[in-house]
This record gives C-alpha cells, structure tokens and sequence, in this order.
C-alpha cells in the first residue's frame, strides 16, 4: 500500500451513540470502519444516561420530538425520517436489549441499566465489522485539497508494570471522516469539546457553546428548604421583566438555588439570556390548580376554621414542612404567632407568595455538571440530507457536537443515533463512489 492509498474507508472519531451509530451503520453497507476512541471504553457518557437508566428516546410522533429541539428543528427531519425511535427500539431488541415506555412516552431498557444499551451497541457495531480502537486520541484532522485526509491520532499504549504511556502521534488516512466527538459537559466520560476545536480548525464555524438542561443559581436561596423537591408545581421564567416560558413539573431547592425536571427545562434559555447580561427571574406558583379567587376563598375558609390557632399550622396544611418557617420569616411572622395575624395585607401577601415565589437567577452550574451543549459546529456549515460538511470534502458530523440539543426526554440520544445513522450512511456511499476502476466496492 502507497502513503496515499486509504487505509480505510471509513474513520469515526468519538464511540459515544452517535459514532457507535455512525461506525455501524457504514459497515452495515460494506465500507471497512475504524473507529477511534480516546478512552478506555467505548460510549461512557451513554452508560450514565438517565441517572443510570438511559432514556433513550421518546415514542411521540416526529413532529412533536421536533419541538423539542433547538435551535432548527426542521435540520433534523431527514436523519429523524431514515432511522427514529422504532428503528432504535427494533435494533436494541435484535441484540437482546428489550425496551420499555415509560410517563412522557420515554422509552428507557427494560433492564434498567444503561450499560445494557452500550455494551448492545458496541457488540451491534462490531457485529457489522466496526474496528474499535481505544486510547486513541485524535489530535488533529489531515485536510488534503479541500477534502479530508486523515487523522493524527496519539495511542496511549500500556506499558507492563509501568503507567500508561504516551505514543507518538501516528498518522491514519481514510477516504472519509465523521467527527462525532461529543459535546464539552461531563468531560469526565471524555467528551471534552476536543471537535470544535478540530470543526474550526479546518474553516467550519462553531456556533457559542453554552452548559444547557443544568441547574441555576438564584437569590435567595431557601436554605431551609435544601434537599425538598416539589412536584406539581409551575414554573415561570421571566427576563428584564417580561414573561417568557413556562414549565409544569418538578422543583428542586438545592444548596446554591433551584434544580429539577422543571428548572432544566427552562436552563438554555435562561444560560442564554444571562449571557446576553439580560436580568433573569423566575416565580413558583406552588397552587398552580387553584386560581388566586380560588385560593382566596380556601385560604379564608382555612382562617375560619383554624383563626384561633397559631399560623405554623394552618400554613402547613398549605405548604411542606420545610417551606412553612421561610413563608413565616418572609411574613414577619413566627410559626407561632396568631393565625388571626393573617389578615389584609398580610393574606394578600400569602396569596401572592403561594402563586409567585420569585428568585432572581445569578448564574448556573458549570460543564461538569451540565446535561447537554448548547451551541457547536454551525448548522449552516453542514447538509441537513446527508451530514456532510459544506467546507471540507468527505467530512461528514455526527450527533452533540453538531448545533442541536433538546429537552429532557429521551431526544438528546435520538439525535446522536439518528444524525449518526445518516452520517454513516453518506459516508459509506461517498467511500463508495471513489473507489478507482477495477477495485473491489465497499
Ligand atoms: C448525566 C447525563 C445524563 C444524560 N441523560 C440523558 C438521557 O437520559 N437521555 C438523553 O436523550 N440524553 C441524555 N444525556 C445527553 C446524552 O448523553 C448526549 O447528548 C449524548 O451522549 C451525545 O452523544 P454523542 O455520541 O454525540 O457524544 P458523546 O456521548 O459525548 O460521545 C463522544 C465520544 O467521543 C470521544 N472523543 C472525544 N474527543 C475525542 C478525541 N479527540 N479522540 C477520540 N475520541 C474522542 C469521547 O471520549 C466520547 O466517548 C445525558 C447526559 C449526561 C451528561
């Protein structure tokens, strides 16, 4: 074999979903697959999806998975329309993986266990002739003509009786690429932003990345409250005063402010505004099924009944414990004092407490522990039919390193597996297509 004649058909940079999907799917159709993976194991991130259960995707209809996805929904309709959330659910089950659904049409293993679904798609990906090589960094991409080359990849070999050691950077050449290399949260299971970094490198433009479906910091905090969490509740988010989403579900009080299904719903856009230097708010309504007339009436029914008592039980029958001594303290009152004290305007103030606890949003938690990126490789650098890079030839991306996230639900994967599916496909094809006269075809 000459330097310039392709090793492979088919390089994959990343064995997360997306390049587990991308590697498979490509060797599926005869392209021979490198895989390259700098950690020690394939799909890290994946094994501690859905608190360890892996939501894997949603069994809503296309359209409405749609909805959830930001910034450009309509960019995923192609790879949604070639492999969605039955595709997913038929090959996990050809490998032994069944599936169950779940409130919110969430579609988790019926085992539980997320590293079912992992270990499914390494075997899947290896059953169709997928070569996984871990401790294999890759370090740069070889851009030759307009179109990729190769890579530089650094081994990390195991030396005996020795710690890891580093190889030198070697050079491995294919005729097409996918960088589906992950976002930057969590960058303990390896997702470490390292594809932008290569995506800009070679002209593509990388749209601000930004924590997303993370928790907030708010002031104040309910200290008292810490560890509560509160189901049912509503949520509304408001910037420089003026009322922007909502979100019904759950709220957490944490140690530095508000976490929970609800909170992270409403985190991208509050990171985004935040980082705009807009003023953040957000108010509880904590009686979202009473309306303020409603409540009213119950709250005086309550006084009537129990005026003659000390409030801390008469707000108890409202609230959770832990919430009764910071409505007390917010109402210059003690949980002993007279019920009777909640007259006029101080049940007006109960009344607006119990459906507007408002917290001023000061920031959020960090990459570490942030759920997905918002942002990445620009939607505008990349062909929504085939994944294809619009500035280097036989490029192709997969999966959170693109500029596409969701909401919580199971969506977030389906974009790795379904961007990854595509990518493989057009890749293999492309592989394909320039293959000279007389050789055999992938
Ligand atoms: C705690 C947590 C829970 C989550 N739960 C859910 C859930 O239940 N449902 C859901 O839909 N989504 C969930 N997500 C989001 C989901 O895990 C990601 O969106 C998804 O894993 C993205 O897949 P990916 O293949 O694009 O990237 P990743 O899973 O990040 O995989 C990228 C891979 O590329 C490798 N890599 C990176 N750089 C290099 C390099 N230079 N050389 C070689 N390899 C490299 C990484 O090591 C990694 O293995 C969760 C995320 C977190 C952090």
């Amino acid at each position: 074999m000459t330097p310039d004649e392709a090793a492979w058909d088919v390089l994959v940079i990343g064995a997360g979903p997306a390049g587990l999907l991308a590697a498979g799917r490509a060797a599926m159709l005869g392209a021979r697959v490198l895989l390259l993976e700098k950690m020690e194991k394939s799909a890290r991130k994946l094994r501690i999806t859905g608190k360890g259960r892996a939501n894997i995707t949603n069994m809503r209809a296309l359209e409405d998975c749609l909805k959830e996805i930001r910034p450009e929904p309509r960019f995923l309709r192609q790879a949604f329309q070639g492999f969605f959330n039955r595709d997913l659910i038929e090959l996990l089950a050809a490998q032994g993986v069944a599936t169950k659904v779940e409130r919110g049409d969430r579609v988790f293993p019926a085992s539980d266990l997320a590293w079912d679904v992992a270990d499914a798609l390494v075997a899947w990906a290896r059953a169709q002739g997928v070569e996984i090589l871990h401790h294999a960094r890759v370090e740069g991409l070889i851009v030759q003509d307009g179109a990729f080359a190769g890579v530089e990849v650094a081994r990390k070999a195991p030396a005996p009786h020795q710690a890891q050691h580093q190889a030198p950077p070697q050079r491995i050449r294919a005729r097409c690429g996918i960088l589906a290399t992950g976002g930057r949260s969590y960058p303990a299971t390896g997702s470490t932003g390292d594809g932008y970094r290569f995506a800009e490198a070679t002209g593509h433009r990388v749209e601000p990345l930004r924590p997303s479906l993370v928790r907030l910091e708010t002031r104040p905090v309910l200290e008292k409250a810490q560890g509560l969490t509160l189901r049912n509740v509503q949520l509304t988010l408001w910037i420089d005063g003026r009322k922007r989403a909502g979100e019904f579900g759950e709220v957490e009080f944490t140690a530095r402010g508000l976490a929970g299904a609800a909170v992270l719903r409403l985190s991208r856009a509050v990171v985004e505004a935040l980082a705009a230097g807009l003023e953040v708010a957000l108010t509880l309504d904590l009686k979202p099924a009473l309306d303020p007339a409603k409540l009213e009436a119950r709250l005086l029914r309550d006084l009537e009944a129990h005026g003659g008592g000390p409030c801390g039980p008469l707000l108890r029958s409202l609230l959770p414990a832990p919430l009764v001594e910071v409505f007390c303290e917010a109402l210059g009152l003690r949980p002993g004092s007279p019920a009777a004290q909640l007259q006029g305007a101080k049940r007006k103030a109960l009344l607006a407490l119990l459906k507007a606890l408002r917290f001023e949003v000061t920031g959020h938690g960090g990459w570490e522990e942030a759920i997905v990126t918002a942002g990445g490789v620009s939607l505008k650098d990349i062909d929504p039919r085939t994944m294809a890079s619009r500035k280097v030839g036989n490029l192709y991306f997969a999966g959170e390193v693109v500029d596409l996230d969701a909401n919580t639900g199971g969506y977030n994967l389906q974009i790795a597996f379904s961007t990854g599916w595509l990518a493989g496909e057009s890749a293999a094809r492309q592989a394909a297509s320039q293959v000279p006269p007389g050789l055999p075809r992938p």
